[in-house]
């Protein structure tokens, strides 16, 4: 069977064409990711790219060969910036601006007029490389990141592969060489790489609704403002969390956290500055706390921590590095951050109960703002559910022990 090279660019470009239509109003429009435009650009520059062979051997080849070159290998490009977004969402542009640029001058200087294959190996082993990278980016990826990350990073492995194959037996035996004819002509490339990318396409178009369900998720569970948990996603992975330090008998703690007269800054400097402050405290928290410790957005200027494998005790340090973290960020005019009090209570062997934790926390929060603000203060909890509870049960909130652990301002003691 002779695979005629013309028949199949023709073939290659229709399917690329309906596959960018489909993939454009399918994916693109209601994702708007930058994945899915990535890839409908790959599409387009595919289209194009290929195309342009099709002036091969007419008196349009001289800028048509180098350019179609240039177009496949921006394709590529682009497949290897989509993959990037899904794990940064910084181009790079020099890295992305080299390859094609590499191709388009190796292909300008190898007389393009009459050559089919001006630039031949530099053309070839940018698409390797290429596509080489969009399969590593996707490797990269966490396992969890989507069902469709691994078939797409062998199809691209793959592709990577044939084009590197492609160029060694080009640079080895020349166009006309045995290996290069017989087993990676165009012909044989060409239908490989449009049964690819629709694969391809297809499995971009799954990763591109993924991509909605995840948004979507996190948009459900997440506060808008700061970008911490809100109430009911830290309840949900919170009750998750106790059950799993109730199987494996570990402590935690949790925490409630208000800010003190926070409404004065409000009122003093505006509600925009408050959302600053409410900004800085989410920031000194995620810059205090471990990755597998929750933090969520309570309510309003009050902020909720479950800490996994903490004591008390290392979780009143705690909350002392966040005030002080949070006293390290500036504010839009220049005023002093409002000081935090925090309630402090300990999820415990033979009680694991987050709701009980919640009210011990918010006794102690209450405590700890009605003797005067800026400090921790350690919840007890009620008698005879776990080891060392006390046994005789605290009649009302101002029972708890007291234990400030951050100085009033102007008495601060001098940082570690
Ligand atoms: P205390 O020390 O007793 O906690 O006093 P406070 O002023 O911090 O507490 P209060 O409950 O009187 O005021 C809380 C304020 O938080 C009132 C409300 O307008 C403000 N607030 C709640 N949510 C937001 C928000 O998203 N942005 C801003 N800027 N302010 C908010
Ligand atoms: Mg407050
Ligand atoms: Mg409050």
């Amino acid at each position: 069977m002779t695979l005629d090279i013309t028949t199949l660019r023709v073939a290659f470009g229709a399917i690329a064409i309906t596959l960018f239509v489909l993939f454009y109003t399918v994916a693109f429009r209601q994702t708007r990711s930058a994945y899915s435009a990535w890839w409908c650009a790959a599409v387009a520059f595919f289209f194009i790219g290929s195309s342009g062979y099709l002036l091969d051997g007419t008196g349009h080849q001289v800028w048509a060969n180098p350019l179609s070159n240039t177009l496949l290998v921006l394709g590529t490009v682009s497949v290897w910036a989509g993959a990037r977004t899904l794990r940064t969402s910084k181009p790079a542009w020099l890295q992305l601006s080299a390859a094609p640029l590499l191709t388009l001058l190796a292909s300008a200087v190898d007389n393009p007029a009459t050559n089919t294959w001006s630039g031949g190996p530099v053309f070839l082993g940018m698409m390797s490389l290429t596509i080489g990278l969009a399969s590593w980016e996707l490797w990269r990826l966490p396992s969890s990141y989507s069902r469709v990350q691994a078939p797409l990073a062998v199809a691209s492995g793959f592709l990577a592969l044939l084009y590197l194959g492609r160029c060694i037996a080009f640079v080895a035996g020349g166009q006309d060489g045995y290996a290069f004819t017989t087993y990676f002509g165009s012909g044989i490339t060409t239908l490989i790489t449009m049964l690819l990318l629709v694969v391809v396409s297809f499995s971009a178009a799954a990763l591109s609704a993924e991509q909605i369900a995840t948004d979507l998720r996190t948009r459900a569970d997440r506060d808008a403002l700061t970008g911490l948990l809100n109430r009911s996603g830290f309840l949900d992975l919170a009750s998750v969390q106790t059950d799993r330090l109730a199987r494996t008998d570990r402590p935690g703690t949790l925490i409630l956290a208000d800010l003190d007269f926070f409404k004065s800054v409000n009122d003093t400097h505006g509600h925009a500055a408050g959302d600053t402050v409410l900004r800085a405290f989410a920031a000194a928290c995620a810059e205090t706390v471990r990755s597998t410790d929750l933090v969520g957005r309570y309510g309003g200027e009050e902020f909720i921590f479950l800490l996994p494998g903490a004591s008390v005790s290392r979780s009143e340090d705690i909350t002392r590095d966040v005030s002080m973290a949070l006293r390290g960020h500036s504010t839009p005019g220049g005023f002093e951050m409002p000081t935090v009090s925090y309630g402090v209570a300990a999820v415990e062997a033979a009680d694991y109960d987050l709701d009980a934790a919640i009210a011990a926390a918010d006794q102690a929060l209450y405590a700890a703002k009605a003797s005067g603000r800026n400090k921790s203060v350690r919840a007890i909890r009620p008698a005879g559910k776990g080891p060392g509870s006390s046994a005789e049960p605290p009649p009302g909130p101002l029972r708890v022990p007291l234990a400030p652990t951050v100085p009033p301002r102007g008495k601060q003691r001098p940082l570690a």
